[in-house]
């Protein structure tokens, strides 16, 4: 996953830099690309948030540039509450149809939800296991469950990247239609953060129940003279049990996670930093 180009901050680009790679919307789905795009993709999906959601009368939302965090406690500066778990805040912008963020892609989000589950309720197991065996997960259908949280995972960077204005590649539609079942130039890894479980833990000491939902800020490389994306990463976590996704246009070969009965869970600091 590792990439030298981004170690090189001179060549990075932000805000108004990226103003000439965006793409104005058609207004149509990224996926069928013929229906209005009417439907927002939750960035965190509503089973999560109604987990934390708990005894307390609200969670709190605290963003900064691309930065996007979800707490469920109120002792941390500048942050706004969430009163319900439909709020807009934690959803992307419209990107996608009825169809395809309904039927279409509803196998993909049960078997998040599945994965999700069994991640909050095995989190301090699967901090100590060396990897997460997705049978235990999903049972005799694993192989076919885990490629559609991978398609779950594939779908949230699509939305990812149509939120900040960017064009999906067209690997990822591939994979999502089923045309392949393996999107070789996106590499999706499992991770746990130390510093995460840290902090949960210190906070946890002090009374405050500090877990939380994140999305790392997504980074991405483009090309100047084809005014587009040539790689993307961005990463998701629960607590501090995290899927990674790094895309890079003409990639061959990711070893992914869903190729894998027992993937391994990496420690993030041993995954590149962006
Ligand atoms: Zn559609």
């Amino acid at each position: 996953m590792s990439d030298p180009l981004w170690s090189d901050r001179s060549t990075w680009l932000r805000g108004d830099d990226l103003e000439s790679y965006r793409v104005t919307s058609d207004g149509l789905c990224w996926w069928c690309q013929s229906a209005a795009a009417t439907t927002r993709e939750h960035k965190f999906k509503r089973t999560d948030l109604d987990q934390m959601w708990g005894d307390s009368a609200y969670l709190l939302w605290g963003s900064s540039g691309d930065n996007r965090t979800i707490w469920d406690s109120e002792s941390f500066g500048r942050l706004s509450k969430i009163r319900g778990a439909k709020s807009d805040v934690a959803k992307f912008k419209p990107s996608m149809c009825l169809t395809c963020n309904g039927k279409r892609s509803q196998p993909f989000d049960d078997s998040y939800v599945t994965f999700s589950r069994y991640v909050w309720q095995y989190m301090d197991t699967l901090w100590k296991a060396g990897n997460i065996n997705m049978s235990e997960v999903y049972g005799n259908e694993w192989k076919s469950r885990v490629l559609e949280l991978a398609k779950y995972f594939a779908k949230h960077s699509a939305c990812s990247m149509v939120d900040a204005d960017f064009k999906v590649p067209q690997s990822i539609i591939e994979f999502l239609n089923g045309n392949t079942d393996r999107l070789e130039d996106m590499h999706i890894v499992i991770f746990k953060d130390p510093q995460i479980r840290h902090y949960r833990r210190q906070m946890r000491a002090v009374g405050v129940a500090a877990g939380g939902l994140h999305i790392e800020p997504a980074v991405g490389t483009v090309s100047p003279s084809r005014k587009c994306l040539t790689a993307y990463s961005s990463a998701y976590l629960l607590d501090f049990i995290g899927v990674k996704y790094y895309w890079k246009e003409g990639a061959k070969a990711s070893d992914s996670f869903y190729l894998h009965q027992k993937p391994h869970i990496y420690r993030r600091e041993k995954l590149p930093l962006i």
